[in-house]
């Protein structure tokens, strides 16, 4: 495999399964070294000594701002430098409007906006006091275009992407690249808890003909952290395989 993130130093959270973990794993095969953040620290340090390629393993909540605070310390502790962050870490509570409750309103905000806003807070000072890095946020086709029965998720989607283009603005000037990914339906436990015939209409509007695996997603986030992406920033991928297409 390329090695084009060869001495680069990565802070991906949710690392430790689904999209998270295979981007890890992308990541240090192309020669990044990753720090594997999760809630379930177990399941991170069972990925990292998978992954191996110096990967290390952090407790995080991406909720909490202390907890992200000590996370971003602990990897310059051990790492010395942070050039790229994966605010991958995300949660569904599914519900049509009248059955969204408070508390998945609340839920699903905490970790995929105010998780995404917390980390890049922690992170982005150091990034810009060296004067480089590149940050890329798990956003989604539905933060775009609307789901059924995802007002919190969809609310959340949306909002990642109007603070990659604040934060490409506001960062952008000081060498600090934001991007964001909008993946289509991907083959994880997220969408494992999808009803089949759901999953197979997505099957079915897709022009590609299939869900996409998580190593489609790690490798358009590999691309946007590498220095081939050095001219892009504030952008939107979709990584949908046409699902959206002319929509
Ligand atoms: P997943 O399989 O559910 O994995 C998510 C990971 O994030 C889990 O390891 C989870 O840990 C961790 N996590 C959850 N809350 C956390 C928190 N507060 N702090 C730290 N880690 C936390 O999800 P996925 O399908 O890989 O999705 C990854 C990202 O891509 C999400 O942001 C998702 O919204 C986005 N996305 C996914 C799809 C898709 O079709 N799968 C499509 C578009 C966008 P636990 O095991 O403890 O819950």
């Amino acid at each position: 495999m390329n090695r084009r993130l060869e001495g680069k130093v990565a802070l991906v959270t949710g690392g430790a399964r689904g999209i998270g973990r295979a981007t890890a794993e992308r990541l240090a095969r192309e020669g990044a070294k990753v720090a594997i953040a999760d809630r379930d620290l177990a399941k991170a340090e069972e990925a990292a000594a998978q992954i191996g390629e110096g990967s290390f393993a952090l407790s995080l909540d991406v909720s909490s701002a202390e907890s992200a605070k000590a996370a971003v310390e602990a990897v310059l502790g051990r790492a010395d430098r942070i050039d790229a962050l994966v605010n991958n870490a995300g949660i569904v509570r599914d519900a049509t409007l009248g059955k969204t409750t408070d508390e998945a309103w609340e839920a699903v905000i905490a970790v995929n906006l105010t998780g995404t806003f917390l980390m890049t807070r922690a992170v982005a000072p150091h990034m810009v006091a060296r004067g480089s890095g590149a940050i890329v946020n798990a956003s989604s086709v539905v933060g775009l275009y609307g789901n059924f029965g995802q007002s919190n998720y969809v609310a959340s989607k949306a909002g990642v992407i109007g603070m990659t283009r604040v934060w490409a603005r506001e960062l952008g000037r000081k060498g600090v690249r934001v991007n964001c990914v909008a993946p289509g339906f991907i083959a994880t436990e997220m969408t494992a808890t999808m009803p089949a015939e759901v999953l197979a209409g997505m099957k079915q509007r897709t022009p590609l003909g299939r869900l996409g695996a998580p190593a489609d997603v790690a490798a358009a986030y590999a691309f946007l952290i590498s220095d081939e992406a050095s001219f892009v920033n504030g952008q939107v991928l979709g990584v949908d395989g046409g699902l959206v297409l002319g929509t």
